[in-house]
Formats: C-alpha cells, structure tokens, sequence
C-alpha cells in the first residue's frame, strides 16, 4: 500500500528531485512533469536508484495545458501536487520579463486549472523569502509586510501567492501551503543528485564548489561595505534535504485536515544568517579547500541580510532544519566532485577534439540547423567533455558566420553524425529532443534516418560496454 500518488512539477530539477525522493521514502508514488529546460533526464535515473522506486516521468512544459490534462487524466486519485516548475534567475528575468511572468504565471494557472478539473485538493507552492526584500525587522517572520519586488523574478512568487489565495478562497475543496523558501544549497547525500547550474552559476556556492574544481578562476565577493559585522552581506542557507522535507510535512498535513487554514504560508529556513565571507571560510574548513576569491562591487537589486524567523514552521509543522552549514558545504562539494567525475569519463570514452566540434557546429549554424537551446545544450556537453575555449561568446560567432563544406566521403559524414550523437548522449542514451537534433543534422548530411538509428545503437552499445 501505498500513501497515494502526486504530482511534482519541476520534479528532475534541484529542489524538485530531492523532494521526490523524500515522497517516495515517504511511501507516496510521484508523479513528475518537467520539461528539463534546467536540468536533465539522469536525474531521474537517479532519483529511482536512489528509492530503488519507481518515478512516472512526462517531459512535458506546463504551459500545454492540453498535455497536462492528457497526463493527469490517466491518473485517478492525484492526493496532490506540488508545484516547482518555474524560472528562477533574478538578473535573466530583469532581461525577459514577458517570458518570466508568462511562464510562472501560465504554468501555476494551469496547474490550478487542473486541481479543479480533476478535483486534486492540495497544492504545496514554491515560494522565496525574495517576497519580503529588505525586511525592517530580523529575523523576518511571515506576518512582515510584502515589499515591492526588486525583480520580475520576484514579482512573480508575490502574484502567484494571491492568486492561490483568491483561487483557495473561491473552492472550498482547495487547500494550499505556499512555503518561503530561504537559500537552499547542498545535495544528497548518496551525490547522485544536486544542483546541475547551466553554464556560469548564478549562486553562491554553486560559483564556490566549481571555483574550488578549478573551473572558474576566483569568486567574486559581491560587496563588502554592507552593514554587516565583516561587510559581506548575509543570507539563511539551507541544506535542500531539511528543505525537501519540510514538503512532505506540509503536504502531509492538508491530506490528514490538519491545516488551520485553507491557505497557509511558512518560512522555511535555519533561522540562522551567514555572510558570504563565512560561507567562504567554512567551505575551506569543511573541505580543506582554498578559495580564491575577489571583491567586487555590490550586485544590483542584492538585499543586505535576511534570515528567517522559523517558529511558525517549527511550531505548526513540527519541522526543524536540522543539517549544520559545515555538512550543507560538504554535501555541494561531494555533488561537484561526483559530477565532473561522471563527466570526466564521459570525456575519456569519446575524445573529441575542437576542430570537429567546431565542423559540426558550422554545419548545425547554415541553415538554422541548431535552434539555440540546441547550440546551447552543445555547447554546455563540449564543455563537460573538457573543449575549453578562452571566450565562448566570440567563438560561437567566428563559428556561427563560417560554411563548412560536407564531405564528400560518406564515412566521414558518419563520422561527424557519431560525434554528434556522442555528445547528444545522456546517461547512455539519446533522447527525444536530442534525438531530433541529430536527426537534423543527419538530414543536412544526407544520412537516412535508418542509419541514424543504426549509429545511435551502435553508440549506445559501446557506452554499456564501457560502464
Ligand atoms: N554572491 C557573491 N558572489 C557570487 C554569487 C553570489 O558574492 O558569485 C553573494 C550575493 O551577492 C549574495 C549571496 O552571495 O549576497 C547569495 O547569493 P545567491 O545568488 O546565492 O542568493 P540570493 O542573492 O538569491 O539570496
């Protein structure tokens, strides 16, 4: 028997695949949809090796409403959800505002769209203590006043709150917790799963761990003229476990009617604030590691200090963070070094070198071969195989205004679709979207999809043997 199936949206990303897998200890069946556009389809892999159980995984993008009804309406009885999906990069949303509030609005529309169609009655909501910005008194408790965005970013958890207020308030048969989310960090302990930042991390410690790797040559301390004791500014970090299960517990109390109120908020942090400089130094203490680091000016729109006052949490939810900052550090380091391990013999199994890349590149840029999430994802795998190039942004357009001419020889047209393939591969597999890339690169060398299929499997076997 099981506790009864929900629904995660976002559920492979970083918060979304740690709290899958406290669902699933918990004794639920998890549902996921998430589109992967942060994050990638291993981690599901991994959240199953983790449980040993298994995950219902739809890589579908909320804003299809269509699709997400085609998809719930195969479950019946969906306890609840919990609604992850969203962007979540501050500076990109200041740039794309349209596509921010689009996509965070729309997909929490949908999602409570389908709670009334299908009659799920609990939404727990991924909400950020961004909703308070620079708050007059410390610790910010939830009752403190809604201070107006200083970002897209933020404007969108702020208006997603009311309209679950206004949504829960119209259907007695609804019932949310939005939970405040201060800054998560770390990773699972077993490190297969964890934060996977596409190209430069905006973050804190995912910028530190992958100083610390060696891929990035220092950190850049934004500010240290704040009025904090050593200047840098100051935030409650998190372990993203005590996170994920502050989800279950929430959840757990609207399916058993425990909540006071149809609509509940929770901060859900430490209580306790960090500077960057401590973050910094603890990170060397926990492993040993030294830190580069620089300072630089103040970010733009980067609040001074908050941290979290938790007794609500503690008192309503009988939740507490338990896991110390050294562990949460630790935990990050552990992921990155698993990682670029994984990596590192994906690396070893296919040695590319930068002149084919760059052929395969030209010939996916004529005639719009690649789209740029496309170039993007390529882009990022070259990296993970270790193509290093001083500035990426001037190369890709050297490349990009270059023709490259198919060669005539067939062989080494199949060459250059099995190098493609090569990086296209993900935890041993082509999937879908890279599937269709491939298959529009076979297209411009005149390789039959037949035989696409044959190099795919061909490929697919050689990686088995050498795991
Ligand atoms: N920070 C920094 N260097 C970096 C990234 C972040 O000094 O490369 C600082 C940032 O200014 C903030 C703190 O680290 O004071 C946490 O930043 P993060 O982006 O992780 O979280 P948020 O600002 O959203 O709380």
């Amino acid at each position: 028997m099981t506790k009864g199936k929900i629904l995660v949206t976002g559920g492979a990303g970083y918060i979304g695949s740690h709290t899958a897998v406290e669902l699933l200890n918990d004794g639920y069946e998890v549902i996921i949809i998430d589109n992967l556009s942060n994050s990638n389809r291993f981690i599901i892999d991994r959240i199953q090796k983790i449980t040993g159980k298994k995950v219902f995984f739809h890589q579908e993008d909320l804003l299809n409403f269509a699709k997400v009804e085609q998809i719930v309406s195969a479950y019946n009885n969906i306890k609840g959800i919990i609604h992850f999906a969203a962007y979540k990069a501050v500076g990109e949303s200041v740039e794309k505002p349209v596509l921010y509030y689009e996509n965070n609005i729309v997909s929490l529309l949908n999602v409570l769209k389908v709670m009334t169609l299908f009659g799920i009655p609990n939404l727990v909501f991924s909400s950020s203590c961004t909703v308070y910005g620079q708050p007059d008194i410390l610790p910010v408790t939830e009752e403190a006043p809604i201070k107006k965005a200083l970002s897209p970013y933020g404007n969108t958890k702020q208006i997603a709150e009311e309209i679950i207020a206004d949504t829960v308030y119209a259907n007695k048969n609804l019932f949310s917790i939005a939970l405040r989310y201060f800054n998560p960090i770390g990773a699972h302990e077993s490190a297969l799963i964890g934060e996977l930042p596409l190209g430069i991390p905006n973050n804190l410690v995912p910028f530190v761990t992958q100083t610390a790797y060696g891929l990035r040559e220092e950190l850049k301390i934004f500010g240290n003229d704040y009025n904090t004791p050593d200047g840098t500014a100051i935030r409650d970090y998190i372990h993203v476990v005590d996170l994920a299960k502050a989800h279950i517990v929430a959840l757990n109390r609207m399916i058993s009617g425990n909540n006071k109120e149809s609509f509940e908020i929770f901060n859900i942090g430490t209580g306790n604030g960090n500077s960057v400089m401590e973050i910094v130094n603890e990170f060397k203490n926990a492993t040993g590691l030294d830190i580069k680091c620089n300072i630089v000016g103040r970010r733009e729109g980067d609040i001074e200090q908050v941290w979290a006052d938790t007794s609500l949490a503690n008192m309503e939810l009988g939740w507490n963070a338990k896991i110390p900052l050294r562990e949460m550090l630790s935990s990050a380091w552990n992921w990155e070094k698993a990682y670029r391990a994984d990596s590192k013999q994906e690396k070893e199994k296919y040695n590319l070198n930068l002149e084919h890349f760059k052929n395969l590149m030209a010939l996916g840029f004529s005639n719009n071969g690649f789209n740029a999430e496309e170039i993007n994802f390529l882009v990022n795998k070259a990296k993970d195989v270790g193509i290093s190039v001083a500035n990426w942004d001037e190369w890709m357009k050297e490349v990009s205004s270059f023709t490259f001419q198919i060669p005539q020889n067939m062989d080494e047209r199949e060459e250059y679709l099995a190098d493609l393939v090569h990086l296209a591969m993900v935890d041993g597999k082509v999937h879908q979207t890279e599937y269709d890339m491939c298959l529009k690169l076979a297209d411009k060398l005149e390789i039959d999809a037949e035989n696409l299929d044959k190099i795919i499997k061909l490929i697919e076997k050689l990686w088995k043997n050498d795991a």
